[in-house]
């Protein structure tokens, strides 16, 4: 770790996002005051969790205008919370922000940072970038922007997450200075545009100061984890009717998926080519890759249609009329959204006869 004081090495970088800044739509004019809204910082924080600022403006505008204090979303139902959700993924991030709403709400925002790290859903990160950003607070937020970059000035050996504690300690004093928000918004920022993977230190605020690029290793750090591969699982993802029905899975109480009606699915390898003609009515149309951290789902989506509703355990008969309306995930409201389009020419029988099998043996498909 450098010995030089981080105010001195990054007083460059505040200087160039005083400048160079993005306007973003949760962003303050002023870096030096606590913020006006710090419930515009909170959404936008947890949106910004797993996913890119250009996916997340429009989300936050259509947010802010469904939900725009933290009173309204403290109000609101669940399941409007998270049909506005739909399409961001991840919705026990949705689930946690309602969840700070109504904390919040009660209580009052929290005076320190544990109090921030107590609400649902801020891990450490996201409470210190709250912190930094909504109220000036000298706590360093390090995401994976803010520990390439970092790793690069200071030429940093193995995975820069081992060095979090010096870091932290490091870049305390260098907040309080160059301002909490500014240097932790100036650290993200030039980690999402010319610190990125491959970097571009021509125009770089910390091109005199970089260690890295001073030793031509920009390339080489940080050094890179491997995570471990996620699992591939062929399904088949049913949307099954029957008169003016569909047959769903209602959400679980708890776990990724709570809150979130789910088609039914089938697992595991079927071949595809058409076979003799159904004695059912399918439909089916062309399938993609559905992607989660640790899987990697290979999702063929297939619409039957039986004469009349079965009873099967687990699941729920929704009319037709209802299912526009349901809180889903991503996967599931793609095939929602296929049901009114045209379908392929051909489809295979595979699935119908899994389906079938797995009804005559007492079982149901199952929510995967
Ligand atoms: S000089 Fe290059 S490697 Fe160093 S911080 Fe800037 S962009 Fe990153």
């Amino acid at each position: 770790m450098s010995t030089a004081p981080a105010s001195l090495l990054l007083e460059p970088l505040a200087r160039w996002f005083n400048q160079h800044r993005r306007s973003m739509p949760w962003r303050a004019e002023n870096l030096d005051a606590p913020h006006p809204n710090p419930y515009a910082v909170l959404v936008s924080e947890v949106m910004l969790q797993q996913t890119q600022v250009a996916t997340v403006i429009p989300y936050f505008e259509r947010w802010m205008q469904r939900f725009p204090s933290l009173e309204s979303l403290a109000m609101a139902e669940q399941q409007d919370v998270l049909n506005h959700w739909a399409g961001l993924g991840y919705y026990h991030r949705a689930r946690n922000l309602h969840a700070a709403a109504k904390a919040i709400q009660i209580e009052g925002w929290p005076h320190g940072i544990e109090g921030l790290q107590a609400l649902a859903g801020l891990g450490p990160y996201t409470s210190a970038a709250l912190a930094a950003i909504a109220f000036q607070w000298p706590e360093p937020a390090l995401d994976g922007n803010a520990f390439r970059v970092l790793a690069r000035l200071l030429a940093l050996e193995g995975d820069p997450k081992t060095h979090a504690r010096q870091l932290r300690i490091w870049l305390r004093p260098a907040l309080e200075t160059l301002g909490a928000s500014r240097l932790t918004q100036a650290l993200m920022e030039l980690g999402a545009t010319y610190c990125g993977r491959r970097a571009q230190c021509q125009d770089c605020p910390l091109h005199a100061a970089c260690e890295a690029r001073r030793q031509q290793r920009t390339q080489s750090l940080p050094v890179v984890v491997a995570r471990p591969k996620a699992v591939e699982v062929p399904l088949w993802l049913l949307a099954i009717e029957a008169q003016a029905h569909w047959y769903l899975l209602p959400p679980a109480n708890q776990g990724l998926l709570s809150g979130l009606w789910r088609w039914p699915a089938l697992e595991g390898s079927f071949s595809t080519s058409a076979t003799t003609p159904s004695p059912l009515p399918l439909r089916q149309w062309k399938g993609w890759t559905q992607v989660y951290t640790h899987r990697r789902e290979l999702v063929q989506p297939l619409a039957i249609a039986l004469p009349e509703p079965w009873t099967w355990p687990g699941g729920r008969w929704v009319p037709d009329q209802e299912l526009a309306h349901l809180p889903m995930g991503r996967r599931d409201q793609r095939l929602r959204s296929l049901l009114g389009t045209p379908s392929l020419q051909s489809v295979s029988r595979a699935p119908l006869e899994a389906l079938l099998t797995a009804l005559s043996e007492g079982g149901a498909p199952h929510g995967a």
